[in-house]
């Protein structure tokens, strides 16, 4: 009697962001062509935006729909599973997670409760605002961490510059202030591109708002300096270019309540505000800690091996934001960065090549590429290191700019491929002549 044949390995991957994503492309096309593996990917939300664009979004430099991937359709293209659903629970023993109900938008259940059973199972759930618990803070600010985050505020920002222009005078007087909690990039790029905005709102008509005197955008950070985590020189270049568009920044102030008039900081200051966005911290989402027995740090990324490997089981691993992992020789765990996510994309899918191969497990090294910090149309900054460069070299302008959005293409070839982010990269050409510059609903 024939044997029947081996049934596919099962590798369900979780969170198909910047680094799940491109994992699933990968392993899609390397196993899930021939067969030889049945690659899930599982995702909360049906369209994928490369999270670094969120505060275009925001600001409404990028509208979101010409950047959206459609799941079902790159799962197509690139021969893997997508199956929609909110992961809620684990059971390691019968290697099956859990996906809560999907709601639609009218909170109807779409899809029931549903489980998906794995021989590998990948984490990439990435991470989420960490507001540290600050009083006001979830309630009166916008946490800049998701798409419906960032559509949320542009709304609230074009609402307001509308709302300005049909009194009498702008705002009553009052400058219409913005205050980013928050000085690292995405707080940087967020209160430089909402200035490119309110000018580009002021051509479209605004008569009564001139975003010289009637807006004020303010930065706040706990820090001693912009960018801490980044070099001082850049850091320097950063704040003099904000201060030169009148941009207001507070540097070592503690914020220690948000109230629906304004931040609230250690020191006593005050800052009326009319919209609040809090990008200061990350954290993974909460019921990793309590997911199975994995070991979480205190902020409950999943704590892994170089190999990416959960420290408590073999067939889970972690990637990008939502994990710890460890860089040895003293150093801090990997960054929760695009770059990182990328990086561990790329060698997760050799390594699960390898693992079913029956060989060991790659171990991850992280290479620092350097930092880039766009300030909308103004300019770009950054230093870049590692292969490029021995040390770190700082770059400004054009260069800055170019590689700068050569991260977002690197993606994109990653999961639609060369032709495919050609042709984009040539709609989009076509799309800026003919389109308003900013979105204006
Ligand atoms: C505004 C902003 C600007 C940034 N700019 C930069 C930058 O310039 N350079 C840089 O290197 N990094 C930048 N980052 C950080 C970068 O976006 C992240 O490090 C990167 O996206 C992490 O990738 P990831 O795959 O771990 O998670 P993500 O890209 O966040 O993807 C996580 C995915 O998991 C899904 N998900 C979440 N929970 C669940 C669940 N329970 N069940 C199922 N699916 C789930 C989400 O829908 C999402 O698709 C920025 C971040 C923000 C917010």
């Amino acid at each position: 009697m024939s044997q029947a044949a081996e049934a596919p390995h099962r590798i369900a991957i979780v969170g198909g962001g910047a680094g799940g994503l491109e994992l699933a492309a990968r392993l899609g096309k390397k196993l899930g062509k021939s067969g030889k593996a049945h690659i899930t990917l599982v995702d909360a939300a049906r369209t994928h935006l490369w999270k670094p664009l969120l505060h275009q979004v925001a600001a409404g430099t990028l509208d979101s729909y010409s950047d959206e991937m459609e799941y079902l359709a790159i799962a197509r293209e690139n021969h893997f599973n997508f199956r929609l659903g909110r992961m809620d629970g684990l059971d390691r023993a019968r290697k099956e997670i859990f996906l809560a109900p999907t709601l639609d938008e009218n909170g109807v259940e779409l899809l029931p409760r549903q489980s998906v059973r794995y021989d590998t199972l990948v984490l990439a759930i990435g991470s989420q605002t960490n507001d540290f618990g600050t009083p006001g803070a979830r309630e009166n600010a916008i946490m800049l961490d998701s798409l419906d985050a960032a559509e949320h505020f542009h709304r609230q920002l074009v609402n307001s510059c509308l709302r300005a222009q049909a009194k009498r005078g702008p705002n009553n007087g009052q400058r219409f202030t913005v205050t980013i909690i928050g000085g690292g990039a995405t707080g940087v790029e967020l209160s430089a591109e909402l200035h490119m905005t309110a000018k580009i709102i002021t051509s479209y008509g605004l008569a009564n708002f001139d975003p010289e005197k009637d807006l004020k955008i303010v930065v706040v950070d706990a820090a001693p300096r912009l960018l801490q985590a980044l070099p001082e020189r850049l850091s320097n270049a950063v704040t003099r270019e904000l201060q030169a568009i009148d941009i207001e920044v507070h540097t070592n102030e503690m914020v220690v309540e948000v109230s629906k008039d304004g931040v609230k900081m250690g020191s006593g200051k005050f800052i009326p505000s009319d919209l609040v966005v809090w990008a200061a911290g990350i954290k993974a989402p909460d019921f990793l800690k309590s997911l199975d027995g994995l070991e979480t740090n205190r902020i409950n990324q999943l704590v892994v091996k170089r190999t990416l490997q959960t420290t408590a089981d073999p067939s889970v691993f972690a990637m990008g934001d939502c994990a710890a992992c460890p860089q040895g020789d003293g150093l801090p765990p990997v960054p929760p960065r695009a770059q990182a996510a990328h990086q561990e994309a790329a060698l997760l899918a050799r390594s699960l090549l390898r693992i079913l191969e029956g060989k060991s497990p790659l171990k991850f090294t992280y290479r620092d590429r350097g930092s880039l910090v766009s300030l909308g149309n103004y300019t770009t900054v950054g230093s870049l290191m590692g292969a490029i460069a021995r040390g770190s070299v700082f770059i400004e302008g054009k260069i800055a700019k170019l590689m700068y959005w050569s991260l977002h293409k690197q993606h994109q070839v990653a999961v639609t491929g060369f032709f495919h982010t050609m042709l984009a990269i040539l709609a989009d050409a076509i799309d800026w002549a003919r389109s308003p510059r900013i979105k204006l609903h």
